[in-house]
């Protein structure tokens, strides 16, 4: 019997896995650039910090956690996103003792129990940036710069980045009751409608066309911004104005999340179907209070690792071929005693910052060669019994096809040379 990735997981492959690594590698330089640290936290935490972190009415905690109880009689939950823990991290170590803002990167895999379809699955992964301590216009267009310029560091040009404000303390609970009394007026199933009492806003995020439909009147959030918050909106929309990023203002973008305050925004991409959204985020003043810390005010994002590989894909910018092959030097041994020696000169080749590789399994000459084909190496290093007697090996140029005698003194000098030219 075999097995298979559980329904909604998936292997990431080589060559294909590069294109992940890539965007991870990507999608983090610009925040290492502006000072963000990184941190690693576990991958199950409390059930309670999601619960109360993220939120009771939302998706995430009604429906879509892997909880369970381990052997200890604990409830824990694994990982179904990323800002709650590491706030719980910052918390727990005083991070925000010291200097401020605490800046911090992560990237790592996520749980949800969803409908799996094509880029919506049960295990993904992000990559995701929390700047705690400020309530700065300037740190909120920080952090969105930094997405911004990772997706072009990819090459991406069709991420489109929504922007929006959900208001403060002050203001949200005249446009939250507002809200309330415009969905009390709506025909919408009994879940949606006990959703509508306990948390308004997220009604707005219903993805369901009949639900969006009759949503095209509601209050919108931007009518009802206290006076602070307007100025600080328009002081985050001015900045990244003045850094040349585009945004398309969305007043009814709401988060999945419910510790978000002001600022809010997503990234989508066009080629991805119904999943559309590549990342998102915003500000969540109240989410350290929400799990027992104190005032703590914070913004972030987080984006889906597998979905930008998507839009990547879906841009054509690996274009048709494959990655090239991992490896620049083949070796193809003949005999036991070649093997010996040429397994020396690899190790000295990788010392020395070749990428190499060799026949293994005592293949034949013309085996080892489909060997050395495949791998998609430039030069082949053929040692034959007579080759050593003689100090010397035959190195391949697997494109040309022409072969010539190197003293095995000058291998590696010689194969750094042609490399590099
Ligand atoms: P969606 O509205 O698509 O469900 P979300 O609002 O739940 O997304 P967040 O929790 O903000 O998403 O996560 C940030 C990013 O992580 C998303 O923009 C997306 O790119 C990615 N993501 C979220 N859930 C999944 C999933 N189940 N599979 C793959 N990627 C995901
Ligand atoms: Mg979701």
């Amino acid at each position: 019997m075999t097995f298979q990735a559980p329904k909604g997981t998936f292997d990431w492959l080589p060559p294909r896995s590069e294109r992940a690594l890539a965007v991870r590698e990507a999608m983090s330089a610009p925040a290492r650039l502006a000072g963000y640290g990184y941190i690693e936290t576990p991958t199950f935490e409390d059930t309670a910090l999601f619960a109360r972190g993220v939120g009771e009415s939302t998706d995430i905690v009604s429906k879509e956690m892997y909880t369970f109880e381990d052997k200890g009689g604990r409830s824990i939950t694994l990982r179904p996103e990323g800002t709650a823990p590491v706030v719980r991290a910052v918390l727990q170590h005083g991070l925000h003792n010291g200097r401020l803002p605490v800046k911090l990167w992560y990237s790592g895999n996520n749980f949800r129990y969803e409908r799996a379809q094509k880029g919506r699955y049960r295990h993904f992964s992000q990559v995701g940036v929390e700047a705690l301590g400020a309530e700065d216009p300037a740190l909120d267009a920080e952090v969105i710069l930094l997405a911004v310029d990772g997706y072009a560091a990819l090459g991406l040009t069709g991420v489109r980045l929504l922007l929006n404000t959900l208001g403060c303390k002050e203001c949200r609970p005249a446009y939250r009751a507002a809200l309330q009394g415009f969905l009390r007026g709506l025909d919408l199933d009994d879940a949606t409608r006990q959703r509508a009492e306990l948390n308004p806003l997220r009604v707005l995020d219903d993805k369901r066309p009949e639900v969006q439909a009759q949503l095209a009147g509601a209050p919108l959030v931007t009518d009802h911004l206290c006076g602070a918050c307007k100025a600080y909106h328009e002081e985050v929309r001015a900045l990244l104005t003045a850094a040349g990023v585009s945004h398309t203002d969305d007043p009814r973008l709401v988060r999945g999340l419910d510790y978000y305050t002001r600022t809010t925004f997503e990234f989508v991409h066009g080629g991805l179907g119904s999943q559309s959204a590549v990342g998102g985020g915003g500000r969540y003043d109240g989410l350290s209070e929400m799990i027992g810390g104190p005032a703590l005010p914070g913004v972030g994002w987080a984006i889906g690792v597998d979905r930008t590989v998507l839009a990547m894909e879906a841009e054509g910018l690996f274009g048709e071929e494959e990655p090239p092959g991992p490896v620049q030097v083949y070796g193809v041994p003949l005999g036991e005693d070649a093997r010996r020696r040429l397994f020396l000169l690899l190790t000295e080749l990788r010392r020395a910052g070749v990428a190499a590789d060799m026949a293994f399994g005592g293949r034949g000459l013309k085996g080892a060669l489909k060997g050395a084909d495949r791998s998609g190496a430039s030069y082949a290093v053929i040692l034959g019994e007579r080759d050593l007697a003689e100090g010397s090996a035959q190195v391949k140029d697997l494109a040309s096809g022409e072969q010539i005698a190197v003293p095995l003194a000058e291998i590696v000098t010689t194969l750094k040379e042609r490399l590099t030219t």
